[in-house]
């Protein structure tokens, strides 16, 4: 059964797989610093997403030599707009302990691999077979699907003995013929193109005579799941501070720590709100106490920013604010700096702050609505 599936994936993945920027040898004979990189740039972002970052990456860093002289500045600015940016840091700090530690290579062995920051099970296994060609599972999302549906595995996805049945499957059908890099690729596009989360495509799916669950009409029940938790909801404050004349003079971002939420990413002032801040802009005024040492007045609304992380959703409050006493100091930033709009292009921001300035720009070019 292994070699059979194995066989029949290769020969799919031959037919219909997509062409990506990264894909430019045979899996197996990759550039390993450009299967991490891809690797890194996909968890949790769709394909056609990352193929222009991608792009634009190894127009910028083409070497792991060039990533390693970069500034993290510009190495997150690159990434605006892809989300997790922890992905982006942990590469630039992964890039420096292998141009340390490793002579500027990446390991050939997993438990190497899995030492350097922002390394999992997934992106080893991926670096191991993509770019070495050994016979080592890469189980993402889609080969965990794929699998539970051919092997019709009914416990839950996220339990023990479902991953370790998953687990010992991979390795089977990577051992199973000569091409393991091949096999692990064919099935992640498998489940990316035809065994898809919902309403799979079994009519056109090369394993449909080998599939159990498609026999048992179980497809769309499988993996099993937990039930889906509600994602809580946040609401945040920011403050657009006017060094003079609102939106007439430089206002204030300032740069967040590296760990935690959107680390390293400059933006707007801005706090969660609590229980016990009594409204939006009370919530604003001992933020800014507490992060910048400063006291502000909140002179009026700005806009409303609605944005999703994995977690929670947000909903970002933006108002216009100024200086009432204080001198800035970066309590709980890294640093701040006044900056005009167009400055502010040249700086790596989140996507909801990057909508604050855009709310700006429009309001600076629409001077009735100021
Ligand atoms: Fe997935 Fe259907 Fe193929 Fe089974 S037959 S592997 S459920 S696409």
């Amino acid at each position: 059964m292994f070699r059979l599936v194995a066989d029949r994936l290769i020969a799919w993945h031959v037919r219909g797989q997509r062409a990506l920027p990264w894909r430019d040898a045979p899996p197996g004979a990759r550039d390993p610093y450009s299967v991490w990189v891809s690797e890194i740039m996909a968890q949790q972002t769709r394909l056609a997403v990352v193929v222009d970052y991608f792009n634009h990456w190894m127009a910028r860093f083409p070497t792991l030599e060039s990533l390693v002289r970069a500034d993290q500045q510009e190495v997150l600015k690159l990434w605006e707009g892809l989300g997790y940016y922890s992905r982006a840091r942990n590469l630039h700090r992964a890039a420096q302990i292998l141009a340390r530690e490793h002579a500027g290579k990446l390991p050939r062995t997993r438990r190497e691999l899995l030492r350097l920051p922002g390394i999992g099970d997934y992106t080893a296994g991926a670096i191991l077979s993509l770019a070495y060609g050994l016979p080592e599972p890469a189980i993402d999302g889609n080969v965990r699907r794929v699998l539970s549906r051919l092997w019709d595995i009914d416990d839950r996805i996220d339990s023990t003995p479902a991953q370790k049945k998953i687990s010992s499957l991979a390795r089977d059908l990577v051992e199973a013929g000569p091409q393991p890099a091949a096999v692990n690729e064919a099935m992640m596009e498998l489940g990316a193109l035809l065994c898809r989360p919902r309403n799979p495509l079994c009519r056109d799916c090369p394993l449909q005579s080998c599939c159990r669950a498609h026999a048992r009409g179980v497809q769309d029940l499988r993996p099993v799941r937990a039930p889906r938790k509600q994602t809580p909801h946040v609401d945040f404050a920011a403050a657009v501070i006017w060094q003079d004349a609102p939106g007439d003079s430089p206002f204030l971002i300032a740069r967040r720590p590296n760990e935690g939420l959107l680390g390293g990413l400059w933006s707007l002032p801005s706090a969660r709100c609590e229980p016990e801040d009594q409204d939006l802009q009370a919530c604003l005024r001992r933020a800014l106490c507490e992060k910048l040492d400063l006291a502000i007045d909140v002179t009026g609304p700005l806009t409303t920013v609605q944005h999703a992380f994995t977690h929670f959703r947000m909903t970002l409050h933006a108002f216009h604010a100024r200086i009432h006493r204080g001198t800035p100091r970066a309590v709980g930033y890294q640093e701040w700096r006044w900056t005009t709009l167009d400055e502010a292009e040249r700086h790596a921001f989140s996507v909801p702050d990057r909508r604050i300035t855009d709310a700006l720009r429009a309001q600076a070019e629409s001077p009735a609505s100021t």
